[in-house]
């Protein structure tokens, strides 16, 4: 295939290669070419006439959980349904998302086997779906952060277990719940959960294995506690302190910031079917959490584009939202859509997609405007290709 007449945004400088054509040969990228094009190449493949569009690599999202939907309150949804008929929910999820334009992520919590069923289901070509990562249900104390979704385990021992089993069975990564959070009942943002001793030996087993670690951390004292443990990724972080981005710096962990999912559920009306406690735990830490992402964006903490799409109140089409607001906290237009790409990529671990380079998966989009001066691109996007293959 070769996609001609194109302007290719390289996301790693900001630079438009145009007239840019890209040819693509089994799933992958296989040569960018610039300028006039050799009319032999031209006629042995098959053509898509790309003039007047942009191209980005598909878009990535490092904090998702598929086997939700987005409405005011999805975990009560599923309270009462078989893991076999979550599994089939999960994957229809992930095809929208794909319809979407975002071609990887990474999923932060499903029970049980679920999440293996819908990446497995993906991997066969059964339903199309984004490249899927999984941690399978995050490993929590026991009555911890959305312990519904998670395994239970107390102390060192329980943890190091827990983590071997999970990645045994072929997680892509360890999700740690170090924090409280808004979305469970019973609990504050602000305590700590996991113990830096708890959390140590899981990340200890999943860099053995060279896989990340993820933890979910809103409240100061789990989000110390998960720096200390040395995890890869601090998810939501609301309320960092100065002292903690300086870490953060130093370790080059990164920063999933989840912005839209606080706000969308501080100003969730009471009475609705939003839980009470949710809005009003978002309510206290929402202002805070913008804040202090200002100031770590200013400092120059690592971010990667997260949303935890699906949650209470944040279909995965707010994507788009996110990144809007990513902008409108401090970060360029080039720097989001770099946290949207390259630097997910790399916070997810993963050399293969992310850019527009030779060797790379074929994930690309095509969209009507130049992202780097017009973010405000869900509805400007005229065509999603992933693996090579036309999406919609
Ligand atoms: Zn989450």
């Amino acid at each position: 295939m070769l996609i001609r007449n194109a302007t290719i945004v390289d996301v790693r400088t900001g630079e438009l290669i145009s007239p840019g054509h890209i040819q693509i040969e089994k799933g992958k990228i296989i040569a960018l070419h610039k300028g006039q094009l050799s009319e032999s190449l031209a006629n042995d493949l098959n053509v898509i006439d790309a003039s007047g569009k942009y191209i980005i690599p598909g878009l990535i999202d490092c904090h998702v959980h598929m086997v939700w939907d987005g409405s005011d309150d999805p975990n009560s949804k599923m309270a009462n349904l078989d893991d076999e008929l979550i599994a089939i929910i999960m994957t229809k999820h992930c095809e929208e998302t794909l319809r979407l334009g975002i071609t990887t992520i990474r999923d932060a919590g499903s029970p049980g086997k679920v999440g293996f069923a819908a990446r497995e289901a993906i991997r066969r070509g059964i339903v199309a779906g984004p490249n899927l990562l999984i941690s399978g249900p995050p490993i929590v104390m026991t009555g911890g952060h959305v312990h519904t979704l998670g395994v239970e385990a107390d102390g060192p021992d329980e943890v190091r277990k827990a983590a071997r089993q999970l990645l045994k069975e072929g997680v892509d990564f360890l999700k740690l719940m170090a924090s409280g959070g808004v979305y469970t009942e019973g609990e504050e943002p602000g305590s700590p959960q996991l113990t830096v001793e708890e959390m140590k030996v899981a990340v200890q087993e999943a860099h053995k294995k060279g896989k990340k670690v993820a933890a979910h951390a809103e409240g100061i004292a789990g989000i110390f506690n998960a720096l200390k443990a040395g995890v890869d990724t601090i998810e939501h972080g609301n309320l960092l302190s100065e002292q903690a981005m300086d870490i953060m710096i130093e370790q080059e962990t990164y920063l999933i910031p989840t912005l839209m999912v606080f706000k969308r559920l501080a100003e969730a009306i009471s009475g609705s079917n939003t839980p009470g406690y949710a809005i009003r735990k978002a309510q206290l830490i929402h202002t805070e959490h913008f804040k202090n992402f200002k100031k770590a964006v200013e400092k120059g903490v690592k971010i990667a584009a997260g949303t935890d799409g699906n949650s209470p109140r944040l279909p995965e089409s707010m994507y788009f939202d996110e990144l809007q607001v990513m902008h409108e906290l401090g970060m360029s237009k080039l720097a989001v859509l770099q946290a949207a790409t390259i630097y997910a990529a790399d916070a997810l671990g993963l050399d293969d997609v992310g850019s527009l380079e030779p060797g790379k998966q074929a994930d690309l989009l095509l969209i009507s405007v130049n992202p780097i001066e017009d973010l405000d691109i869900r509805d400007k996007i005229t065509m999603v290709i992933k693996d090579g293959k036309k999406v919609r």
